[in-house]
């Protein structure tokens, strides 16, 4: 049976990875990290079925060496991270803590505790910032020129990796993930911002939504589909990184007009913007091109864009309708 280690197994991305591991007979180990906020999460600290659950925190070394060898990992996926962009300029030391030097924690014990285990990092798409390619699309040889705190943080990760993995001989990847959205990304995300609050003002809970830039374009893939990457790029023959995208992109103009259009409405009724929501800095286009990972795995998106938001509107009507129906 193999081991894997999550950290961040509580977001979006973990939950959904430990969900497919659990499916593949691995016995699974995520770090949660110990807050305050009242959802009596002590008690989910433990284990169930192949699943346990530890507390630790990419900032504590000693944390991390204690779920390192109490897991004694085959696989780790490093998934935790500050993942908002725009909140990483409010908080930007935060995130470079958490995302960069977290990282090298986290890669200093593996090398020290578990240097046979494979090890996956969370790289991004934000990495790019605003290059792209003449025809249109960022792959694994475009130019990171990161226009956001948290896209200097993960370029900082990405490239400790590869330094690790060419100086210590380690299986370490990047998988170089493009937006990937679900019913669980969280609601401060346009995805799902624009879906849980047209659905609310649907059921005339909400009279209106406030966003920022409209005119940004991003590749939205769904985040089931990329956790199956994650697992190929580590189980692969030799260590390397991969960009994982649809190779479809949006603005977020589109996403309102799909969404409110399916909830029968014209979101040009609706929206409207606040500066508050914009960034210092934008990146305004994403459009990954992933042929190399599809050529090596075979892999192919089973969501398109309109199938991911639609199991977020049927997710949101849910929540939603649900017990205010009456
Ligand atoms: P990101 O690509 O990782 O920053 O993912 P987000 O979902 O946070 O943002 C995607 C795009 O939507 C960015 O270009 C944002 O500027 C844009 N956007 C426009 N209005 C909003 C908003 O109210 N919230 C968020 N999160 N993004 C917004």
């Amino acid at each position: 049976m193999k081991r894997a280690l999550i950290t961040g197994v509580a977001g979006q991305d973990g939950s959904y990875l430990s969900e497919l591991l659990l499916s593949k007979g691995y016995e699974v180990w995520g770090i949660v990290r110990r807050n305050s906020v009242p959802e009596h999460q002590s008690s989910r600290i433990g284990s169930l079925g192949g699943l346990h659950l530890e507390y630790g925190d990419l900032l504590d070394s000693a944390s991390l060496e204690r779920c390192m060898r109490l897991a004694a990992p085959d696989e780790i996926y490093n998934l935790a991270s500050q993942s908002h962009v725009r909140i990483s300029f409010d908080i930007p030391q935060f995130t470079v803590q958490a995302n960069a030097m977290g990282l090298l924690n986290l890669l200093e014990v593996y090398r020290k505790v578990a240097p046979e285990a494979r090890f996956y990092q969370a790289s991004s798409s934000e990495m790019f910032g605003n290059s792209v390619d003449p025809d249109g699309f960022q792959r694994e040889t475009t130019p990171l020129n990161p226009v956001s705190p948290y896209g200097c943080s993960k370029v900082f990760g990405y490239n400790m990796v590869r330094n690790y993995r060419e100086s210590f001989d380690l299986f370490a990847v990047n998988g170089i993930l493009f937006n990937h959205e679900s019913p669980r990304r969280g609601s401060n995300f346009v995805t799902n911002k624009v879906v849980k609050t047209a659905v609310q003002i649907k059921h005339k809970i909400a009279k209106q939504l406030v966003l920022g830039n409209l005119d940004s374009y991003r590749d939205w893939g769904h985040s089931k589909d990329y956790v199956r990457g994650m697992h190929m790029i580590v189980n692969h023959d030799s260590p390397g990184d991969f960009v994982i995208a649809t190779g479809q992109t949006h603005s977020v103009r589109e996403l309102c007009e799909y969404v409110f259009g399916k909830l029968g409405m014209d979101y040009r009724e609706y929206v409207v913007q606040d500066p508050k929501f914009m960034r210092p800095s934008e990146l305004t286009y994403l459009r990954g091109d992933s042929s190399l990972f599809r050529e090596t795995f075979g892999w192919e998106p089973e969501y398109t864009f309109e199938a991911l938001l639609d199991e977020m509107i049927e997710h949101w009507e849910s929540v939603t309708v649900g017990p205010m129906a009456g």
